[in-house]
């Protein structure tokens, strides 16, 4: 088995699913007590919000590089940046280390393409759904059409985000308003949804949506779907 390099703790509450999930598909697939081999560094994510904010995406790239090199060191195989939006600095990082970078985008839209879905909306933090780094890889490589909410609505869901989900706080009312969003970009033509910030799916399910809204849509999920990816990558025979 080869051993996965985690960057985590962006935030922790999502790695923790990143874990979970990497060691139960590793241990489906070769039962006993066979878990993953991992090796992880999960930082201090108020450093990383706080220069996320204030635009220092030079910085963050060389923090991000300084950890994949030190995972490659220490013997990992591959490397996850387990967050969507800090996926901004994966050229960067993917050009110093010499082993592969599982990108969160690849693995999601290869997922997308196994539905046949040729349009799907993103849902994600402000910078994740303004900017092209995933959308792009997304559109231009597998030709999926990506539409985003309008404004005033990716603001509502970059401050769940943060205000909520990475603080750990599940709020039924924060569900109701982003499930509302989701059947706006249904009624835009969405026939899927990404949900492309790791800490979403901890608040979003197919369940509900048809509950309360009545929307039978399919829903991305970039933890499970990255998490995936990565166990499959260990599990390649060398
Ligand atoms: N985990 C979130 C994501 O997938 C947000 C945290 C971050 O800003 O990195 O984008």
């Amino acid at each position: 088995m080869r051993t996965i390099g985690l960057i985590a703790g962006m935030s922790w509450e999502s790695s923790l699913k990143y874990y979970q999930f990497i060691n139960e598909l590793i241990n489906k697939e070769l039962g006993g007590l066979h878990s993953a081999k991992i090796i992880m560094e999960s930082v201090d994510f108020a450093e990383i919000e706080s220069l996320q904010k204030g635009g220092k995406w030079f910085e963050l790239e060389k923090m991000m590089t300084v950890i994949a090199q030190k995972l490659e060191k220490a013997g990992a195989d591959c490397i996850v940046i387990c967050t969507n939006t800090m996926h901004k600095t994966a050229p960067a990082v993917q050009d110093q280390i010499s082993i592969p970078l599982i990108h969160i985008a690849d693995a999601t839209a290869q997922e997308i393409e196994k539905t046949g879905l040729n349009k799907v909306a993103l849902l994600g933090t402000k910078i994740t759904m303004e900017e092209d780094f995933l959308k792009q890889i997304i559109s231009d490589k597998y030709g999926i059409d990506v539409i985003i909410p309008d404004e005033e609505d990716m603001k509502l869901i970059d401050s769940v985000i943060f205000g909520e989900l990475c603080l750990g706080k599940i709020d039924s009312t924060s569900r109701k308003l982003i499930n509302q969003i989701i059947s706006r970009l249904v009624s835009d033509g969405a026939k899927g949804i990404i949900l492309g910030c790791t800490e979403l799916p901890l608040l979003v399910n197919e369940k509900d949506l048809l509950k309360q809204k009545g929307i039978k849509v399919p829903l991305f999920d970039t933890t499970l779907i990255h998490a995936v990816a990565a166990a499959e990558f260990a599990l390649v025979e060398i």
